[in-house]
């Protein structure tokens, strides 16, 4: 691990003392939009990376975590904006950088964009020694190759992975189950998804508690 790192895995862990009861969010703040490596802020504060395929859900689930309505762009027309988003996260534990990736895997998206997309992740994937983890989000109803190829993509990098299965309140209580399998088998996970409902606010603290995790855990880049 490299200087930096060391020094804000200290810093962290002297606050994680202080920690007690739910992981709380008290502000969110845009801090830039990064459409090139060269862009990407300086790496002060830990990170938590948030990806997923367009329309997943994935501007409704920040808006939802930050308790703040506008901070991300819901239903924006997909794959039009190719850029990464740095968010600044105030806590009752560690502060935060909550980064949102562009979405991936739109039939739609032109040719062109698509070229762009894999460097500018690949790189932000390969170089930031902050991350701590990254929040797979997918549909509750139904996996993707795409999906797949993400999670794979990231464990292979040795990048701690939280799957997150957005839509929850369009599976009932009955079809649960199944879900579950399904995802799991789709994704070749062993652990179970996290349901969230960004509309009913269903997982929202379990995915805060365990984000929490991983802004605790060492970060594992080489
Ligand atoms: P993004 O493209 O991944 O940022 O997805 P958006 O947040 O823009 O959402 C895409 C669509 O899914 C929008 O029409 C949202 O209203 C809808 N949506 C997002 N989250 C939920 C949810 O938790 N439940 C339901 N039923 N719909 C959702």
């Amino acid at each position: 691990m490299q200087d930096g790192s060391q020094f804000l895995c200290s810093s962290v862990n002297e606050k994680e003392e202080l920690f007690v009861g739910a992981f709380k969010i008290f502000s969110a703040e845009f801090k830039a939009s990064c459409g090139t490596v060269e862009q990407f802020l300086k790496p002060t504060l830990p990170e938590v990376a948030i990806v997923g395929r367009s329309n997943v859900g994935k501007s409704s689930a920040i808006n939802c975590l930050v308790n703040h309505k506008g901070l991300a762009k819901v239903g924006k027309t997909p794959g039009k904006t190719q850029t990464i988003n740095f968010f600044e996260i105030a806590t009752n534990g560690p502060r935060f950088m909550l980064v949102d990736l562009p979405g991936y895997g739109f039939a739609k998206v032109p040719e062109r964009i698509r070229e762009l997309w894999g460097p500018l992740i690949e790189e932000y994937f390969r170089t930031r020694r902050n991350l701590r983890g990254v929040v797979v989000l997918v549909d509750s109803r139904r996996v993707q190759e795409s999906d797949r190829a993400m999670v794979e993509w990231l464990m292979r990098l040795r990048i701690p992975v939280m799957v997150v299965a957005t839509k929850a309140d369009k599976v009932t209580r009955g079809h649960r189950q199944a879900a579950v399998r399904e995802l799991r088998v789709g994704l070749g996970m062993e652990e179970d998804p996290l349901f969230l409902s960004a509309y009913t606010g269903e997982g929202k603290q379990m995915l805060l508690d365990q984000v929490r995790e991983l802004l605790t855990l060492e970060t594992s880049l080489p």
